[in-house]
């Protein structure tokens, strides 16, 4: 045997790779839908603000998910394009996003996971298709429903939940997307973090850290 540690040395590779592949995504700059999903802003901030770390566990997740994303679930949907073709360089009123499928009137999401909900959608994912129906309302089209696509990657299995847009009031949806990006970019010219909004997201905020370390920092730099 050698004294190569064979395990070691995959993973190293596999990390690599992943890193690679996540790499390899185009993303524009600006403010997107995703930074605005959530009811904690912060989040968002630290999203545009802060560079993501992961371990080896995370890298395969989010390597898996990009690799997933790929793949057109709905025959002949929209792929990652509803948005980005109507929208012109600015993005929506200054906002980017780009639904995972479109398709016979339902904004499709796919979210790759290990630990699906058992019962009803996360909020904050229904509440990112409910944006996305209310730029495409604007944009002329014509949403009638959402779904969300949990790929369990753990299981494996593929959990759909679906819901009406009917019934959403896109006005009032649009309006929280053009407040929130106004506070974000007012946050983002002080360099300065919107409020915390403590919840049991923060169990799962990969900015746990930089959240509650900021201002210990700041005191103990005076
Ligand atoms: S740790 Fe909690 S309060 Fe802080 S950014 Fe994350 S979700 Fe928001």
């Amino acid at each position: 045997m050698s004294d190569i540690d064979t395990e070691q040395l995959i993973e190293e590779q596999v990390y690599k790779a992943f890193t690679r592949v996540l790499e390899g995504e185009e993303r524009k700059e600006g403010v997107h839908i995703s930074n605005l999903k959530y009811d904690c802003l912060r989040m968002g901030y630290y999203s545009l603000t802060r560079e993501r770390r992961y371990d080896l566990e995370g890298m395969l997740r989010m390597g898996f998910g990009t690799l997933i994303h790929e793949f057109e679930l709905a025959p002949n949907s929209q792929h990652e394009k509803p948005l980005d073709e109507d929208l012109n360089e600015d993005g929506w009123r200054g906002i980017y996003g780009t639904p995972d499928e479109y398709w016979q009137g339902i904004v499709i999401d796919k979210k790759t996971t290990t630990n699906p909900p058992d019962k009803s959608m996360r909020h904050h994912h229904r509440k990112q298709v409910e944006m996305y129906g209310a730029i495409l309302d604007d944009l002329g089209y014509s949403p009638i429903g959402g779904a969300i696509v949990y790929i369990d990657l753990s299981t494996p299995q593929i959990i759909v939940k679906d819901f009406p847009l009917g019934d959403v009031d896109f006005d009032a949806i649009r309006e929280e997307i053009i407040d929130k990006k106004t506070t974000l970019d007012m946050c983002l010219e002080v360099d300065s973090p919107p409020e915390r909004n403590i919840s049991f997201l923060c169990q799962y905020c990969d900015f746990v850290k930089q959240c509650f370390w900021d201002d210990v920092e700041d005191d103990i730099d005076g």
